[in-house]
């Protein structure tokens, strides 16, 4: 590489209010992420990726599944069916209690989740370094909240604390009330509740009742895992931040099942491991990644932390990591009437296997990347947007740019990008001036250029250019697939 290059490149600060707006816009420009039925005017928290975005999102999937399955000889994937037997989600408890508190501000009639606005006073409070009043407020939340009768209480809480809208200041609230959030469907040609079908809120228990069926079918024992990637929907009440929070969304999740009394153990170890996946295979920045343990857990949980990511608009989670004990297995064991033990060969040991889970959400960490990318600074004086997405990640791992593109060189380009193409996703691009064309590939986060020129011609070599340094080397063209599968490793 050419080091004198190296001050070519000066970096911009951005504001992170920004950064969304940004976002959103080069999205949509760039074929990342479309809102979706756009010509009928969308569809509230709905959105399609696009040319880009649907070859992102594929590599993260393809990266996920390899290190949950080629990785680990003990996990195996499966695909479960999105409609499941509805007695699962009463097995499940999502019937009876998948619900979010929600309460409503009459002055903006804007809805929020009751819990969340508490949760966010409470660490205010610890911001502010009131930590006595913040443990109170805690232990008063936690001794309400998931309660049968806690709606009067969190309401309680809110208006006590005197808890105000973050967004707009106001504080005018109605009751607190619950909303199940799985989406019914009817199926079979009467519409009477006998039909009643639900989207799967989650792919975990296409999992759990599949249990037995792949420990037979591969022959597994325990530990093992289950790998599943699948569409999960949440008829989620309060929407928003792009594809953060969306009704229909795609989840990533693993279910380890291990002997009881081990699962702390593998909990430890899954956690480290997931961690380092974002750090190590994303290449995400380790700054923007958090911890957060849960104090209040569910009943059916032993231990919780989530991931969270540093977005532009504050630190959210990006993936659970749950110690769900025995309870799923049991529950179905108690619906369905079918054995869930695990019986231990060599101890004849039976029991019913706990579960470490680890839940990611494909799209929450898709706008994750895209916001740990973005970039914007300026190159030989001129300001261009980039995004320095790791070569893994990015949609386009390298274009091919031929100086002119006509006669022999344009034909010489075009064969170079047929044969890298039988491997990598690459682009042609031949029209307007050459920093220009740099320019666009920069903005999809197109990690290597490679330019066709005279030289090209005479010696068979090819300039590569690298995105982040904005510097060139010379190579052979015989060299540029061996070159590619070095640098996306
Ligand atoms: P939140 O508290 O933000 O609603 P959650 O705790 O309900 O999330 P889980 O049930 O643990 O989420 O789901 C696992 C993962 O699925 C989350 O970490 C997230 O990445 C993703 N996920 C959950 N709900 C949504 C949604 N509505 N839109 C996009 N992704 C989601």
């Amino acid at each position: 590489m050419n080091n004198s290059d190296q001050t070519r490149v000066q970096n911009v600060s951005l504001p992170p209010d920004k950064v969304m707006h940004k976002l959103v816009s080069l999205a949509k420009r760039r074929g990342f992420i479309f809102p979706s039925s756009e010509i009928y005017g969308g569809l509230s928290s709905c959105f399609d990726y696009g040319p880009l975005g649907s070859e992102m999102k594929k590599n993260i999937k393809e990266l996920w599944w390899n290190s949950m399955t080629r990785r680990h000889a003990n996990i195996v994937g499966i695909d479960a069916s999105i409609m499941m037997n509805p007695t699962v989600w009463e097995a499940s408890g999502h019937v009876a209690s998948f619900n979010d508190p929600m309460i409503d501000d009459r002055t903006t009639k804007r809805r929020y989740r009751a819990d969340h606005l508490i949760e966010n006073h409470i660490e205010k409070l610890r911001r502010d370094g009131k930590t006595d009043h913040a443990e109170a407020v805690q232990s008063a939340y936690e001794a309400v909240a998931g309660a049968p009768d806690s709606n009067r209480a969190l309401y309680d809480l809110i208006t006590g604390e005197a808890i105000k809208a973050p967004d707009t200041g106001s504080g005018d609230w109605t009751e607190v009330r619950q909303f199940n959030l799985m989406f019914q469907c009817n199926m079979g040609a009467v519409a009477d509740t006998s039909g009643i079908v639900y989207l799967r809120p989650e792919t975990a228990q296409g999992i759990f009742v599949n249990f037995h069926n792949v420990r037979e079918a591969s022959r597994m024992k325990v530990p093992f895992g289950i790998a599943q990637i699948g569409k999960a929907f949440r008829n989620e009440i309060v929407k928003g931040n792009f594809i953060f929070r969306m009704v229909e969304f795609e989840q990533m999740e693993m279910q380890y099942f291990v002997k009881p009394g081990s699962q702390i153990e593998a909990f430890e170890a899954w956690r480290e491991e997931r961690f380092n996946w974002y750090v190590t295979e994303l290449g995400i920045t380790q700054e923007k990644l958090h911890w957060y343990k849960h104090d209040k857990l569910a009943h059916y949980a032993d231990l919780a932390y989530d991931i969270k990511f540093e977005f532009p608009f504050g630190t959210e989670e990006i993936e659970g990591i749950h110690s769900r004990t025995d309870f799923d297995l049991s529950q179905h064991q108690q619906y369905s009437g079918k054995n869930m033990e695990y019986i231990d060969q060599t101890t004849n040991e039976r029991y019913i296997p706990y579960v470490v889970e680890t839940s990611s959400g494909c799209d929450r960490l898709f706008l994750a990347l895209l916001s740990d990318a973005y970039n914007e600074d300026v190159v030989d004086g001129e300001p261009r947007v980039m995004l320095k997405l790791s070569p893994k990640v990015a949609p386009v791992k390298a274009a091919v740019l031929p100086l002119v593109k006509k006669g022999e060189m344009g034909e010489k380009a075009e064969l170079f990008r047929s044969e890298l193409s039988t491997a990598f996703m690459v682009q042609y691009d031949d029209a307007a001036s050459i920093g220009k064309r740099y320019r666009r590939q920069d903005e999809i986060g197109t990690p290597f250029c490679f330019t066709v020129d005279h030289q090209t011609l005479e010696d068979q070599t090819v300039t590569v250019r690298y995105r982040d340094s904005a510097t060139q080397e010379r190579i052979d063209m015989s060299r540029a697939k061996e070159f590619l599968a070095t640098k996306i490793v």
